[in-house]
Parts: structure tokens; C-alpha cells; sequence
């Protein structure tokens, strides 16, 4: 990349970083998308989908089709440094950079005109809405049809976006400080699921008549306590995370109380395992109820899927890497349990995100700022081309999977119906 180059899209990644978004509202992310793609093929059919996702193809027409994402929406996060006064947006998970790094890796293609000596097919989807919040808003938009998935990449596999790919590719930050340049791969993500559990009692005055109530504070406490005993027969490979909170309830002292909501994540590293322990919980919560002669209702709400990053891809990152002189370390194989709806994805065709270091700050805390534009504007984009040249004439087509999106909705349906509400005879 020219030093012209390098200032064009260090300075587009900035103003983006200065103007977040929250998803499904990434309106100027968009434009300045668009603006840069049109700069430099200004031929270039853009393809939109949902409220603010773009999709745009090189190379059209050749067997395999390879799919290059960028996210575009930032954090909820009002107390970040540089927090969008208004909304409390923040790019503390460095999507800014993401959207940069594929524009610099768009011109590249362009202007060598690589893509054409390829044998698949590329194309760069910027896919709006991929942090879970801003979930009233969401909600709205459900409700008006406008979409009907919380995370952008669902909402666009339901559109087709994704119907006509083979592989996805993306690129993300890596939190934590690194005294060298770096990548990261095979980094697997937890899927996530929400549990509310509303245990119902009987009231009655706690001083006259406690003997004919039923406790609803002492169901959950007691599910509490299941839930942390229980944490003894979790298989620690998967990574399981559990905070379970008190998010309503209707107390006063003189009155037993007979309603209280106890809500839960459920991280995992895989489905089943997901699956497995959901039961685990919806099981405390019942016996919980039932030891005190009171019910629970149990409701489910999906997050996202696990995502496993594809082996097979992965290698030809790490074949690049071999030859790269200016990145000096890798990361292999460290799953940690924050979830992503690439996860989702994953689970129609492979895929893969590559870590890239450069920041410093805590990952969606309050300082999270890039200190190494170098690297990851100029440096990781050109390795990128290095990758997709790799691919190039390599791709075993056996290797691969694809589902559909019906199958994603039945896999997503089956956990969600699991065990919808119980009640508990007293
Ligand atoms: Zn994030
Ligand atoms: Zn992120």
C-alpha cells in the first residue's frame, strides 16, 4: 500500500471510530463504505440488504465462492473515552478496524486485478448488528417486520445473503496487549443462550401466617445454591459461564413474597453441551420450586451459537504466516467464552476469524483505542492477500459443508423447545 493509500484508510478508520454506531443504524459506516468502494471500481454493483448491510462481488461466476465480512456496528458503552454522547456508542470491540481492513483489501484485489486470476469468487459482505443489545430497539424493529434476528448475520442468512457462498472469512481484534506484532487463529467462541425462570409462591403475612405461605425468594435461593454446587459437575473443557441474577421481584417485609424472576446466560463451547446443561438448570429450577411446594415458569431465549473455527481454512492462514516476515507471532487454539453470531454462521459453511493485535485497552471497556495503525491498516491487509493467494487453486471442495438456513431455524427451534414452561404440581 502506498503511504497515500495507508493515510486514506487509517483516516477512514478513524472517522468511523468516531462516529459508532449501534446496529441496524450503522447509516454513516454505510456511506463511507460505499464512498470508498465506488472510488476505486466505480463499475462495482453494491448489493444492500437489511437496514445497513452491503454486499459487493469480484470475479463473478467461478465455482467456489469465498465471502470476506466486516462488521459494522459499535458497543453500547457510554463510559468509553470517546463514547457517542447521544446514543453512548463506543468502538471497543475494533470493528472500525474490520471495515478499514476490507476496503484495504477490496482496493488491493482491485487494482492488481488478482481477483481475476483466481478460481473462486469473492465477495465483501459488511454486515450491520453483530453485538447482542440495543435489544428494545431491535425489538421494534422485529415488531415492524423490519428484521427478525437480534444479530445482523442471521438476519442476513434468512435474506439469501449467504445462499450462494461456500466460506466466510473474517477478521477480528484481539483484546490484551502484545509486545509483538501478531495473528491469531482457531480461536473457537462460546454460543449463549438466556434462561428466565419466574418461581411462583403464595403470599401471606409474614408475621400472622408464614405457615400457609410458599416462599418465592426461598425457591430461587435455592437455586442459587443448586447452580453453585452444581458448577462442581461442569466439564471445564467447555468453558461453561453462568451469572445468574434477581431481575424483578415484589418484596416487602411483612409479606412472604410469591413471585420472583431469576435470569441466567448459559455459555458454552458446543451445542450439545449447551443442550445438556440447559437441562441441568431447567431441573435445579424445578427442584427448587417442588422442594417448596411451588412452581416455575422457564423461559428461553437463544444468543448466539458456538463457533468452531474450521481447521482446514485455518491452514492456509498459517501457511501465509510461514512466509510473512513483518507479523511475528501467532496464537493457535485459545477458546475463550465470548460468542459472536459468526458462530451462527458457522453453522451453514465454514469459517474462520482471524485475530489481529495493534490495541491497547480492555475490549469492551472503557479505553479500547488502536496503537498500531501500521499493522493492522497497511501490514495485516497485504497479509489477507497473501491468504486469499494461498487459497488460490487450493480449495478441496470434500472439505467443506453447507446447511441451509430452514436447518439453522430447526437446530435453534429444537433449544429453544427443549422444555418451553413447566409448572410443577404442589
Ligand atoms: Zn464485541
Ligand atoms: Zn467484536
Amino acid at each position: 500500500m502506498s503511504s497515500t493509500h495507508y493515510e486514506e484508510i487509517k483516516k477512514l478508520g478513524e472517522s468511523i471510530y468516531e462516529n459508532p454506531e449501534l446496529g441496524y443504524k450503522e447509516e454513516h459506516t454505510k456511506q463511507a463504505v460505499i464512498d470508498y468502494l465506488k472510488k476505486y471500481n466505480p463499475e462495482c454493483t453494491i448489493q444492500k440488504f437489511s437496514t445497513t448491510g452491503l454486499r459487493t462481488t469480484l470475479g463473478e461466476g467461478k465455482p467456489i465462492h469465498i465471502a470476506f465480512l466486516a462488521e459494522l456496528d459499535a458497543v453500547y458503552a457510554p463510559s468509553h473515552f470517546r463514547a457517542d454522547s447521544e446514543t453512548g456508542a463506543a468502538h471497543n470491540c475494533g470493528h472500525y478496524t474490520q471495515v478499514a481492513i476490507a476496503l484495504a483489501l477490496y482496493r488491493q484485489l482491485v487494482e492488481s486485478k488478482a481477483y481475476e486470476q483466481f478460481d473462486y469468487t469473492i465477495s465483501f459482505i459488511f454486515v450491520p448488528a453483530e453485538e447482542y443489545l440495543d435489544l428494545a430497539f431491535r425489538d421494534e424493529l422485529i415488531q415492524k417486520g423490519v428484521i427478525s434476528h437480534y444479530g445482523g448475520k442471521p438476519e442476513a442468512m434468512k435474506l439469501g445473503v449467504f445462499d450462494d457462498i461456500d466460506v466466510s472469512i473474517c477478521v477480528h481484534a484481539m483484546g490484551g496487549e502484545f509486545s509483538k506484532r501478531t495473528i491469531e487463529i482457531d480461536c473457537d467462541l462460546a454460543g449463549f443462550l438466556y434462561k428466565r425462570y419466574t418461581f411462583k409462591g403464595k403470599s401471606t403475612h409474614a408475621g400472622v401466617d408464614p405457615f400457609s405461605s410458599v416462599n418465592a425468594y426461598n425457591m430461587s435461593t435455592l437455586f442459587h445454591t443448586a447452580i453453585s454446587l452444581g458448577r462442581q459437575q461442569l466439564d471445564e473443557k467447555e468453558k461453561v459461564r453462568l451469572n445468574p441474577i434477581v431481575m424483578e421481584s415484589d418484596m416487602s417485609t411483612n409479606v412472604i413474597p410469591n413471585q420472583i424472576k431469576v435470569g441466567t446466560d448459559l455459555r458454552t463451547l458446543s451445542t450439545p453441551y449447551m443442550q445438556t446443561v440447559a437441562k441441568r438448570l431447567d431441573a435445579a429450577a424445578q427442584g427448587s420450586a417442588l422442594a417448596l411446594q411451588g412452581e416455575v415458569e422457564i423461559d428461553t431465549q437463544m444468543g448466539y451459537l458456538p463457533f468452531q473455527q474450521d481447521r482446514y481454512l485455518s491452514s492456509f492462514v498459517k501457511a501465509a504466516y510461514e512466509e510473512e516476515e513483518q507479523i511475528e507471532d501467532i496464537w493457535e487454539d485459545n477458546s475463550i467464552s465470548a460468542a459472536g453470531d459468526i458462530g451462527d454462521l458457522s453453522y451453514m459453511m465454514p469459517c474462520i476469524q482471524i485475530g489481529y493485535s495493534g490495541f491497547t485497552g480492555t475490549i469492551h471497556g472503557d479505553d479500547f483505542i488502536d496503537v498500531d495503525p501500521e499493522y493492522i491498516y497497511d501490514i495485516f491487509p497485504k497479509f489477507l492477500f497473501q491468504v486469499l493467494d494461498k487459497l488460490n487453486g487450493k480449495i478441496d471442495r470434500s472439505k467443506l459443508y453447507k446447511r441451509s438456513y430452514e436447518e439453522y431455524v430447526q437446530l435453534v427451534q429444537s433449544i429453544l423447545e427443549q422444555k418451553e414452561e413447566h409448572g410443577i404440581e404442589a
